[in-house]
């Protein structure tokens, strides 16, 4: 069994639309695929309908976190829910304030853009974003078309970095909140890249203590951003405290170089994973 936990469609900043994405997924030989945009359910419907025969979808989301650190720092997380109900008062209500404050970070960014010199708009940018979750990848698309930088990685190394001086932040939710929220909405919560280093500062692992404790259920082990000593450290995480270890590609289609099922999660750990849903279970095709 070939399980691919996280990736990303056109419903946020993937380039695949959610019918591509499942018929890619199969191709590429996967048996278990979960759809995990930022901050929006969007593109499940579109997976759901366009599911091939042998393909199982597990419904999800990526939501942008953030930790207060007890020193000040201010730290970006991302927590994958997975298999909760998409109608929950509370989380429908939070993903749409994500998605408002993404709008409206994309806007001043722009804006700190073109007061440099860069020359985009913000019509090109909700071009590239094409009504869906609106991230830094779609300026970074716009800056590319204006000739401003290569490609995205030099994009996110200048212009969009967040230690430069355009970026503005997100209004991200508060992770301990989002763990709450998906747990409430009967969902399953996994830390997406707990040591990805090269986007950022990462937690300490009393905070990944502090939310096992608080009911976290995986933790992404095998991932792009993680190096094998960050693979064995997230794996030492999961032993210690029990939390279900998970691997997964991250694929964003042309935005980023990785393919579909470059890491997998075990079958085991998936099913330990989604019988912890209570809300919904994976879609077979
Ligand atoms: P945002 O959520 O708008 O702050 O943008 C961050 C998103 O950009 C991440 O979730 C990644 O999908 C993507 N990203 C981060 N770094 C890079 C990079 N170097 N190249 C391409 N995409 C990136
Ligand atoms: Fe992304
Ligand atoms: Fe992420
Ligand atoms: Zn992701």
């Amino acid at each position: 069994m070939r399980i691919d936990l996280h990736t990303h469609t056109t419903a946020s900043d993937g380039t695949d639309t959610p019918a591509e994405l499942v018929v890619a997924a199969r191709r590429a030989g996967l048996d278990v695929l979960a759809v995990t945009d930022h901050d929006t359910t969007a593109g499940w419907a579109d997976a759901i309908a366009a599911r091939p025969i042998g393909l199982t979808l597990v419904t999800g989301v990526e939501f942008s976190c953030v930790h207060h650190a007890a020193d000040g720092r201010r730290i970006s997380m991302h927590l994958l829910g997975y298999l909760f109900d998409p109608d929950h008062p509370a989380l429908h209500a939070e993903l749409e304030r994500l998605r408002a404050g993404r709008l409206h970070r994309g806007r001043l960014m722009v804006a700190n853009l073109v007061a440099g010199g860069y020359p985009i708009t913000w019509e090109q940018v909700q071009a590239f974003a094409d009504g869906g979750s609106v991230g830094r990848p779609h300026i970074g698309r716009a800056l590319i078309k204006a000739g401003a930088v290569i490609d995205l990685t030099a994009a996110f190394r200048g212009p969009l970095s967040g230690r430069g001086p355009y970026y503005v932040r997100k209004p991200d939710t508060p992770v301990f909140d989002a763990l709450r929220i998906i747990d409430q909405a009967g969902g399953t919560s996994v830390f997406a890249h707990p040591l990805a280093h090269r986007r950022g500062p990462v937690v300490d692992d009393s905070v990944v203590v502090e939310l096992a404790a608080a009911g976290l259920t995986g933790i992404e082990v095998d991932h792009p951003d993680h190096d094998e000593a960050d693979r064995a450290h997230a794996a030492t995480l999961a032993r210690e405290l029990d939390l279900i270890p998970t691997g997964s590609s991250d694929y964003h289609g042309t935005n980023k170089t990785v393919r579909l099922g470059e890491n997998l999660t075990t079958p085991d750990a998936y099913e330990r994973l989604v019988a912890v849903a209570t809300a919904r279970r994976p879609i077979a095709g």
